[in-house]
């Protein structure tokens, strides 16, 4: 009858055996440099087991320990060389690693074939022979777990799982020696016999885990995934950015060595890991191909999802290193879905550059036209003067009554082109403000002065003003600017005639002046883009009406840039309320602060008189 630890010791033998042999498997299937170093390892290892059910059953034989003393050392060595495959040890320790295993087998087959079993000499030659097995075994296991914690959860997980796996193997070999007598009663031999058992499947998860287990593996980084991919969506600023964060995910999701990404054109615009001519041949390997498998890089597997771009395809690629898990169905769908986020993500950063590219051109534009029209316009303004004047000789009747429309024209003409030139150095931030004290009431008389020469018959302008100063800190000058724009507004956009009213205010430390008129009115869902650069609403009644977009959206930077701002009341058919807010130079009562004021006003209707 079989005792347990009898049983449990078949068994992990057996267990051993099928690992060398899976082992073999897969580097005739991978035929890599790392893959062959680790089944000559396990293949030995497996001879050792192997060897110790032939001698359970047969009963010991001198050949075999004598082989089982060499397949031993040479799995340590092989296990060495493995991580050899990695980071290459110096010629030096390699050398002496080989030394070692020689004299090692060479006393080991002396010392199996003339010892007798059962002696000290025998159990302190095992000893030593343990002990040069660890001296293979030791740096390898420190060094995949020390460098497991810079990898993607599912190699980290492998590497740990393969330094978990040796190290157990070595503590209870050197248990087993060490421990003698005191360990060979029943309770801790089915112990160890149990972690030994248990190790084969640890070991055998280190180079080839299940994808149920790399999804586990994988969990904890589903969540930094999820935040990955909303930053590749949103936020990344330029393609180049996003290309490399991109294939850094690529490579942590899929546990693999090195990545890549290649554009619609085929130019190679992120790696990690991979030179750029093994690149070329991974894709030149791939033909006409979108997505699947392909040879890599060193015999290892390359995996690659296309990213369907508006200019044609490109594609993301991941290539296997020694220590990556088999590359399956799992890995290539979960590339391909992010793949699909990544085209997302490099669409926009396209969108977005070209829409900063257009506004550049709008801004160079704009600078670029107002400035050339600016002088020949001083000329025609100068000349128009004169010809109005009579300067220029005596007009006749025709002559007198287009002149002051021509004026007028031109004086237009020069208002739109100081707009834009404000608009132009308010984007090269070159906007220049002087804060003077002033009062509000004059710069809105001021204003009024300045349309009123050119206001038909059809228009009145009413001003209701305090009857002492509203004093403000502002450039008066550019205040001017921002009121006749709205006074302009109220006119242009009352095509009907009616009264523009202007009132100025002065409340809770805010000084404000509404300029209120019974005209067209505007829709409640073009509100928002009266204050953006060219907005204009843009239906049959407004079409008409000459503009460029500029006034509102320079009123409002030029109000904002002296803490200041501008509201809007109206409704489509019933006229509008624009008014400008700015903070008071002594301010009376309440917090002075325009942006909780102006909000406060602008639902209930901000005309009021102090
Ligand atoms: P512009 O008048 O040159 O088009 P603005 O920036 O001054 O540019 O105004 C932007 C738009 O806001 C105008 O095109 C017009 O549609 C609308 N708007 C401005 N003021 C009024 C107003 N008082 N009544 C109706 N619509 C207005």
């Amino acid at each position: 009858m079989p005792t347990a630890s009898q049983i449990i010791q078949v068994l992990a033998s057996i267990g051993f055996i099928g690992l060398g042999v899976a082992m073999f498997v897969q580097w005739w299937r991978r035929r890599g440099r790392a893959e062959a170093m680790l089944a000559w390892s396990l293949g030995l290892f497996a001879v050792v087991a192997a060897n110790g059910l032939i001698q359970r059953v047969w009963g010991t034989s001198r050949p075999l320990t004598a082989i089982t003393f060499v397949a031993f050392l040479g799995s340590g060595y092989f296990v060495l060389l493995f991580r050899d495959a990695f980071l290459p040890l110096k010629p030096p320790i390699r050398r002496a690693a080989t030394v070692l295993l020689v004299v090692g087998c060479g006393l080991g087959v002396v010392f199996a074939t003339v010892l007798s079993t059962g002696g000290a000499l025998r159990a302190g030659v095992t000893l030593a022979l343990v002990l040069t097995w660890g001296a293979f075994m030791g740096e390898p296991i420190a060094r995949f777990w020390m460098a497991s914690r810079n990898q993607p959860a599912v190699q980290s997980s492998r590497m740990k799982a393969f330094s978990l796996g040796f190290a157990g193997l070595l503590t209870i070999l050197l248990l087993a020696v060490i421990g003698g007598a005191a360990l060979r009663s029943q309770v801790p031999t089915v112990l160890l016999d149990l972690v030994a058992l248990a190790l084969v499947p640890i070991i055998y998860v280190s180079f080839a885990p299940p994808s149920i287990l790399r999804r586990i593996w994988r969990m904890g980084e589903e969540n930094e995934l999820r935040a990955a991919i909303q930053d590749l969506l949103i936020f990344t600023p330029g393609p180049q950015a996003l290309a490399e964060q991109a294939i850094g995910w690529a490579w942590r999701l899929t546990g693999a060595q090195a990545a890549f990404l290649v554009d619609a054109g085929g130019n190679i615009v992120a790696t990690r890991n991979i030179d750029r001519a093994a690149v070329q041949r991974i894709l030149e390997g791939k033909g006409a191909e979108v997505r699947g498998f392909f040879p890599g890089t060193e015999g290892a597997t390359a995996m690659i999802a296309p990213l369907r771009l508006t200019e044609g395809t490109g594609y993301i690629g991941v290539v296997a290193g020694s220590f990556t898990p088999l590359f399956g169905n799992d890995e290539i769908n979960l590339l391909e879905g992010y793949a699909s986020s990544v085209a997302a993500g490099l669409e926009r950063t396209r969108v977005t550059e070209r829409i900063a590219t257009i506004e550049k051109h709008k801004s160079q534009f704009l600078n670029l036209a107002s400035h050339e029209l600016r002088g020949p316009l001083t000329v025609i303004r100068g000349y128009g003067s004169m010809l109005q004047g009579g300067l220029l000789g005596d007009l006749n009747e025709r002559g007198r009554k287009a002149a002051p429309v021509m004026m007028a024209k031109i004086l237009e003409m020069n208002a739109l082109i100081e707009q834009m030139i404000e608009a132009a150095r308010l984007e090269d931030g070159a906007l220049l403000i002087k804060p003077e004290e002033a009062d509000l009431c004059d710069i809105v008389t001021s204003a009024i002065a300045k349309v009123e020469p050119v206001l038909d018959e059809k228009h009145r302008i009413v001003l209701v003003s305090p009857n002492r100063p509203v004093l403000v800190m502002v450039d008066a000058q550019r205040v001017q600017t921002i009121v006749t724009n709205l006074i302009d507004n109220a006119v242009k956009y009352s095509p009907e005639g009616g009264d523009v009213t202007c009132i100025v205010t002065l409340r809770g430390g805010v000084a404000r002046v509404s300029v209120k008129d019974t005209g067209i009115g505007i829709a409640k869902d073009d509100l928002p883009i009266l204050f953006t650069r060219f907005g204009r609403v843009s239906n049959t009644s407004t079409n008409h009406f000459p503009g460029t977009g500029l006034g509102l959206y320079l009123g409002r930077q030029l109000a904002r840039l002296q803490g200041g701002e501008i509201t809007v009341e109206s409704a489509a058919g019933d006229g509008s309320t624009f008014t400008l807010h700015l903070p008071a130079a002594e301010p009376s009562t309440g917090t002075g602060k325009v942006g909780e004021l102006s909000q406060s006003v602008a639902p209930g209707g901000g005309v009021q008189l102090s």
